[in-house]
């Protein structure tokens, strides 16, 4: 693998926290803690352990406050949002006085759910989509990866109990070198135990933070898995899930998943390269981030 640095590497480890909303950028978030209780090993947002949680809450309030009108799209994230415990619920209803017609999009790592009576807190609360990452069907490996013991049990249960009480749950994998080859048994596994999740996303890797100290264990060049994502994205469309491909630029894609990829990657991170302004697909391309420290040698116009 080359290290090639095509688009200006412009991540300093600092963590990332918006100032305004912009109604015209595709991510609006509020990142409300920088601590989280797994330890992924590619992990973008290398968790801190430090009491943070008031400092952010003030922040995002304002925030909110602040924001224009007509958002429709809100997101949550961290580090672990449900680490917020009852302040979650609390952050949630707040923007429901603001927006309540927005999505609210909480990206966490399920584990929290478990627990069937927090679970419960967020049952009478609407437009809720709840993004959670799962490794691998094998628990072993989905453990492996989070570095944290009796995780995948406890966000398989969170998924249970959050179907138990109508959520809406997009299954988020992050593609990497430690799961890529079973895919397809992921996308079986998915179909025959999580059915009733609304969205499944496969998202390519963003090599920062964790991922560059820990290249050698995750990294993997999209174009190195096509045959094991064509197999799992094309299993699970024929069995009528609604199945995404985000952040993998569609060159590296084979031609049968083009349909797939979303232009996911956020507008504050994303690049393209000068060979992108002679590619067809580029408006319809999710580019690559800016953030990465290595970049696929085989991308090149379509
Ligand atoms: S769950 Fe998310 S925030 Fe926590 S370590 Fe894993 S990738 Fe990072
Ligand atoms: S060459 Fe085209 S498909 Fe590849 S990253 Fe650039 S715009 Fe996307």
């Amino acid at each position: 693998m080359n290290m090639i640095g095509l688009c200006q590497y412009s991540n300093n480890g600092s963590i990332e926290m918006k100032m305004n909303f912009d109604i015209n950028s595709n991510d609006n978030s509020l990142f409300v803690t920088s601590q989280c209780n797994n330890r992924c090993l590619m992990c973008a947002q290398p968790p801190l352990n430090r009491d943070d949680i008031d400092s952010f809450w003030n922040k995002n309030i304002k925030l909110i406050d602040n924001a224009p009108n007509g958002l429709t799209n809100i997101g949550i994230t961290g580090g672990e949002p449900t680490l917020l415990q009852e302040k979650l619920i609390h952050l949630v209803e707040y923007i429901k006085l603001r927006y309540p017609e927005s999505l609210i999009h909480i990206l966490t790592n399920g584990r929290a759910f478990s627990d069937i009576r927090y679970t419960m807190k967020f049952k009478e609360i609407s437009n809720l989509l709840f993004g959670i990452p799962l490794h691998s069907d094998f628990s072993i490996d989905h453990d492996t990866i989070t570095q944290v013991k009796g995780s995948y049990t406890e966000t398989m249960k969170g998924l249970y109990n959050l179907a138990s009480i109508g959520a809406d749950i997009e299954l988020r994998i992050v593609i990497n070198k430690m799961n890529y080859q079973r895919l397809p048994q992921l996308s079986e596994f998915i179909w025959k135990n999580l059915p009733f999740v609304a969205y499944i996303s496969f998202m390519g890797l963003e090599d920062t933070g964790y991922s560059i100290k820990n290249h050698n264990k995750v990294w993997i060049d999209p174009i190195d898995y096509q045959k094991e994502l064509e197999k799992a994205v094309v299993n699970l469309a024929e069995w009528k899930l609604d199945v995404s491909i985000f952040n993998i630029p569609i060159c590296l894609l084979k031609p049968s998943l083009y349909k797939f990829a979303k232009k996911s990657i956020s507008d504050w991170k994303v690049c393209y390269i000068d060979a992108c302004s002679k590619c067809s697909k580029k408006h319809e391309c999710c580019g690559l981030f800016s953030t990465s420290k290595i970049q696929s040698p085989s991308i090149k116009p379509i």
